[in-house]
């Protein structure tokens, strides 16, 4: 039977560490971090992820301003809010959530933001400082968030064969990267366009998904005492939220995997919380925050 890997006790322990790291610098009379939170149009999912990721920087003490923006607002007014925010030196970090409405470029809004308050990690420079294994790089939350999980719980990485399914920019393809910037281990990074995905699934010692449905990845399809990560989050339609494993058939083959919920979810929000502080941290020259600085 396969360890659970608790995200979601392990998310509550660093926002706890995160609370007593923030209050120690309120008491030498420093500022509380802060992150801007944009929101364009009321799409349901993205209102309650914008929610969570509010009261988790309550929780900790960081300072979120939260903007919900009409659905036609336009490109241009957007633009010009995170240009402001850009400029304004008491703001760390600056999120805008996607998906945006169609009518607004995504590219030049993730390309408008500070790469310095990149607190998603989406910016091309951030991107291409993970490509190339250069220091500084702001990491995308979701593959923050596993990499800590699976450091956390002493899951060996280092020349173990990873196959990450999905290759979307937000999780895919920077959890890819993560391995391979420092010859950590072998990846292969399947998608919609590949033949066989058993095939690859088959071979993993970590197996990381990410696609978004449900039941994609069966106990047939993985090899016994594989290490499964399961990003998806899909709502069946009695309202229950299922990720994209067969949780039920594959922990029993499994040496560990991530329950949805409870895994990959708290430990993303997590890192939107580590990645805002450690910019404030560098900001007042200190280090960058040591989970972040992997
Ligand atoms: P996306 O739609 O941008 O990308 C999906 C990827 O899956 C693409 O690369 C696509 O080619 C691939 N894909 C689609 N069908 C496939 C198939 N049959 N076989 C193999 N690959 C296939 O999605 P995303 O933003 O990367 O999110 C993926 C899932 O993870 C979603 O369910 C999303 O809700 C969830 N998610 C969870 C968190 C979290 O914190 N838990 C964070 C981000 C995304």
């Amino acid at each position: 039977m396969a360890q659970i890997l608790d995200g979601k006790a392990l998310a509550k322990r660093i926002r706890e560490d995160l609370k007593k790291e923030i209050d120690g610098y309120l008491k030498k009379g420093m500022r509380n971090p802060s992150l801007v939170v944009i929101l364009v149009g009321d799409d349901p999912a993205s209102k309650v992820y914008v929610e969570n990721k509010r009261k988790a920087c309550k929780e900790v003490g960081i300072n979120s301003l939260v903007f919900n923006l009409p659905a036609e607002t336009t490109q241009e007014e957007l633009l010009n809010l995170i240009k402001k925010f850009n400029e304004d030196d008491d703001i760390d970090g600056i999120l805008v959530q996607l998906p945006l409405p169609s009518h607004i470029n995504t590219q030049k809004v993730i390309q408008a933001i500070s790469p310095e308050k990149d607190v998603d990690g989406f910016h091309p420079l951030n991107m291409g400082k993970l490509a190339t294994g250069m220091d500084g790089a702001i990491i995308p939350c979701t593959p923050l968030g596993i990499w800590i999980m699976l450091k956390h719980y002493k899951i060996p990485t280092f020349k173990r064969d990873v196959v990450v399914v999905g290759a979307s920019n937000i999780v895919g393809k920077p959890m890819a990267l993560l391995f391979l910037r420092k010859e950590e281990a072998p990846v292969s990074v399947c998608h919609i366009n590949t033949k066989n995905l058993k095939n690859y699934t088959k071979t993993a010692d970590i197996l990381i998904v990410a696609v978004g449905k449900p039941n994609l990845i069966t106990p047939d399809m993985v090899k016994e005492g594989v290490v499964v990560i399961d990003v998806g989050i899909n709502r069946t339609e009695d309202g229950k939220l299922v990720g994209d494993v067969d949780f039920e058939g594959i922990k029993e083959k499994a040496q560990a995997i991530t329950p949805v919920p409870g895994g990959v979810g708290p430990m993303t929000v997590a890192s939107l919380l580590l990645n805002t502080v450690s910019i404030y941290r560098m900001k007042h020259g200190f280090t960058p925050h040591p989970l972040t600085d992997i």
